[in-house]
């Protein structure tokens, strides 16, 4: 199967489009911040962008040619930080999306990183292990210092592992020997100076955010996630884990689905025996009892929390109207186009956005780049109270930023209707464009802090 065309198999959004209109969104409420001409377009563009171009020996003997790319966005807070993604579809645009992302998310965050990302453009799952070690250690190889402790962090995504970064971590220290380098990369093994927490972090972050936003009100038909049903596209790290650790919050996990398609049931899946089943066959498919989906019906499926957990711009126009949920929680990066996001926010369905709801990956990634740096190895409950106290933290400023944003606009709007009363609506600021701005406002701060050099 064509993994590129699995998802929008008529369409191919340019994520960076998605990336720049999500920018723009947040640009009229971030007043002052803007004062010098220019700077939108600084925060905007990336700093660096790499590309190279890999020969790999493949084990049937023939030199394959593999085109891999680095971005760092913006290092204005701290070195850049951000996955490495094996995938067709990486290009780029694709990269640069993710890189800018990567900014916003550990602004709003608060961890000490700016945004990077990476990514080799093939089908990891053509590939033998030994393929994948020679193509993640000349990709490690060629983007030389590039990346660094304290300049470029990678991490795991889409189809690399814990075993991907200590294959980056060896490569790497194998080329700058003599001193500590566990800290260049996050997401490694626990027994090489990984993190408790890191594997299950993105998801449990997501989880915390939820719970949070529920506790906060930002529900009402909703107090606790005892009992509310569940459908997660994806059933990798993000979604797996997010099976898991809502099924253990009382969530009833009724669909689930990766790139071969999605099974259902009303009454709640067995999650235990559907990873046994994943583990045994490689795919949630053909699980005994349940109602088989094409991989995008999963999205469609009447469920009180919609977890997009695969890849981007799997929300769309298309489906947008047949989404059946009271909330979206977006544990993958960049799955609701703008067009899709602004039919739910039309029908009042609040979406948790990529950059609050997944960060739970690269916070704790920070913490294990903060051991590391002190060869430290911290206890799981010191982890999970720090996650949970920034991920509280993040959900409590974005919410109040929209409800700040919301009552401006109303009384701006009752100005703006009386001045021009055959104009449009002023648009009503989303949880999305309430976290961008508070994330934006925290990076062109910290650039105006530190001036433009020279
Ligand atoms: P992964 O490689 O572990 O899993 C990807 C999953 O998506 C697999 O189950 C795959 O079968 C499924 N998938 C692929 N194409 C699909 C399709 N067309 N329809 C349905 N499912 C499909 O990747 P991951 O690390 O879980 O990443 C998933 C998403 O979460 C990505 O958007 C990634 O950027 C984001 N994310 C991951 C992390 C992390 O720590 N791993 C952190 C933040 C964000």
């Amino acid at each position: 199967m064509n993994l590129s065309t699995t998802v929008n198999a008529d369409e191919r959004i340019n994520p960076l489009d998605v990336a720049r209109t999500q920018f723009d969104q947040a640009v009229p409420f971030l007043g002052d911040v803007f004062d010098t001409p220019g700077m939108e377009e600084l925060l905007f563009e990336p700093e660096r962008s790499v590309v190279v171009h890999l020969p790999v020996l493949m084990d049937d003997g023939h030199i394959q040619i593999f085109t891999g790319f680095r971005v760092l966005h913006d290092h204005s807070r701290g070195p850049g930080k951000g996955g490495i993604r094996y995938f067709p579809t990486v290009d780029r645009d694709e990269v640069t999306a993710l890189a800018t992302w990567m900014t916003w998310k550990c602004a709003l965050v608060d961890i000490p990183f700016g945004g990077a990302k990476g990514g080799i453009s093939c089908d990891a799952r053509s590939l033998s292990r030994r393929e994948k070690a020679r193509l993640t250690r000349r990709f490690i190889t060629a983007l030389g210092d590039n990346i660094g402790p304290y300049t470029d962090i990678p991490a795991p995504d889409m189809y690399t592992d814990e075993q991907t970064m200590a294959w980056v971590y060896d490569t790497y220290t194998m080329t700058h020997p003599g001193t500590n380098n566990l800290p260049v990369v996050t997401g490694k093994p626990l027994n090489l100076g990984g993190s408790v927490g890191r594997s299950t972090a993105t998801a449990q972050g997501g989880v915390y955010v939820l719970a949070h936003f529920i506790e906060l009100g930002g529900l009402p038909d909703m107090e606790t996630l005892e009992g509310a049903t569940v459908a997660i596209q994806g059933f990798g790290n993000a979604g797996r884990h997010a099976a898991h650790l809502l099924s253990d919050a009382g969530c009833v996990i009724v669909a689930v689905s990766d790139s071969k398609g999605g099974i259902y049931d009303p009454n709640g899946l067995d999650i235990n025996r559907v990873m046994t089943h994943k583990d045994e066959t490689g795919s949630v498919i053909d699980f005994v009892g349940v109602k088989q989906l094409d991989p995008g019906e999963v999205l469609e499926v009447p469920c009180d929390v919609l977890v997009p957990a695969a890849m981007e711009n799997t929300l769309t126009r298309d489906n947008v109207d047949a989404v059946d949920t009271k909330v979206v929680l977006e544990l993958a990066n960049g799955p609701t186009t703008p067009e899709a996001d602004a039919a739910l926010d039309a029908r009042g369905i609040p979406v948790l956005p990529d950059i609050l709801a997944n960060a739970g990956g690269v916070t704790v990634s920070y913490f294990e780049w903060v051991q590391n740096l002190d060869n430290e190895q911290w206890e799981e409950h010191v982890v999970q109270e720090k996650l949970r106290n920034k991920m509280h933290r993040a959900t409590e400023q974005v919410v109040t930023k929209r409800a700040a944003l919301r009552d401006a606009i109303d009384r701006y709007r009752e100005e703006w209707a009386d001045a021009h009363p055959d104009d449009g609506q002023v648009e009503t600021p989303t949880l999305r464009t309430a976290a961008y701005v508070v994330a934006i406002g925290r990076c062109a701060l910290a650039t105006q802090q530190r001036g433009i050099w020279p």
